[in-house]
């Protein structure tokens, strides 16, 4: 049966971490890191990813910055608020929380973050070097650090291993699929267009699911002893909870558990992460601001 990776753990682990680290900064230079966050709207949603972030933030000490813009509003606002935390120097990141409104240019708005200060790792630039060998990024994006920090903190050797990533967005397939590149994995990337899901994946010694499909990794689909990183969050609907509804990754726990080393649950196994890497790149962009050495 599987070790579980726990993330709640290693993710509380990197918190106490950047906590000292925090302290240590506001005794050595009398000031902590900051970080903006941008919400247009009211998606339920949203605001409870903010609410979370804040909290976060405040636990380990960084300073948070909240604006809050109408649905209605236009670009050239939202931009000019992001130019405003650009040239602030007690603010070290700036995170535009998307979904933005369907009226809303992402591609711009999220071009408009200093390349200094996208914790987020979503700029342009950012996910370009993240393309180019031995060019590393500035940041790198939350979900996808977080789930090489899993690998790396559970000493999973990744280097001539075989990875399957499945999954092929911009804020996770493609990034983490990259970031195993470049730690000489020999990765390969299923789809919804890929034939044959199953074969390739079994061929790996390291899955990382983020597909959004509920129990989409069977049993069958796993190498015996292959390592299991479940990135995906997925509304089932269950009578016994009082919501109605119960969060589950891709995998189909029950039957890869059976024939992992190693996997991650869900709820509370890349989940936590992502917030942990977002303080972790605050705090990075903190030290680099004052030329701190890490
Ligand atoms: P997305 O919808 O943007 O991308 C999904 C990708 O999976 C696409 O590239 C698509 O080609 C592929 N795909 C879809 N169905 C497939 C199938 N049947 N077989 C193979 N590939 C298939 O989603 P996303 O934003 O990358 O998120 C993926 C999942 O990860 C979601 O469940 C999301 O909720 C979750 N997520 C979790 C965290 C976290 O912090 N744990 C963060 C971001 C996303």
């Amino acid at each position: 049966v599987a070790t579980v990776i726990d993330g709640k753990v290693v993710a509380k682990q990197i918190r106490e971490e950047i906590s000292v680290e925090i302290s240590r900064m506001k005794e050595q230079i009398g000031t902590a890191p900051g970080l903006a966050v941008i919400l247009v709207g009211a998606r339920k949603d949203s605001q409870t990813y903010v609410r979370n972030k804040k909290k976060a933030c405040e636990a380990v000490g960084i300073t948070s910055f909240e604006i809050n813009l109408p649905e209605d509003c236009t670009e050239e606002q939202v931009i000019k608020h992001i130019d405003t935390f650009n040239s602030d120097p007690s603010v070290h990141g700036i995170l535009i929380q998307l979904p933005l409104p369907r009226h809303l240019n992402e591609e711009k708005i999220l071009n408009a973050v200093t390349i200094e200060k996208d914790v987020d790792g979503f700029h342009p630039l950012n996910i370009g070097r993240l393309m180019m060998q031995g060019r590393k990024p500035l940041f790198v994006p939350c979900t996808p650090k977080g789930c090489m920090e899993l690998l790396h903190r559970h000493k999973v050797q990744i280097k001539g291993k075989r990875a399957v990533v499945i999954g092929r967005s911009n804020i996770v397939g493609m990034p983490v699929a990259l970031l195993l590149q470049e730690e000489n994995a020999t990765v390969s990337i299923v789809h919804s267009h890929t034939k044959n899901p199953e074969e390739i994946t079994r061929q790996a010694d390291i899955v990382i699911s983020a597909a959004g499909v509920a129990n989409l990794v069977r049993g069958n689909w796993i190498k015996s002893g292959a390592v299991v990183i479940d990135v995906g969050i997925n509304p089932v609907d269950d009578s016994e909870n009082a919501r109605g509804y119960k969060l589950v990754g891709d995998v189909c726990y029950e039957e890869v558990c059976k024939k992992a080393s190693a996997i991650t649950p869900v709820p509370g196994g890349v989940g936590p992460m992502t917030i942990a890497m977002l303080l972790s790149n605050t705090l990075l962009s903190a030290k680099r601001f004052h030329k701190l050495s890490n």
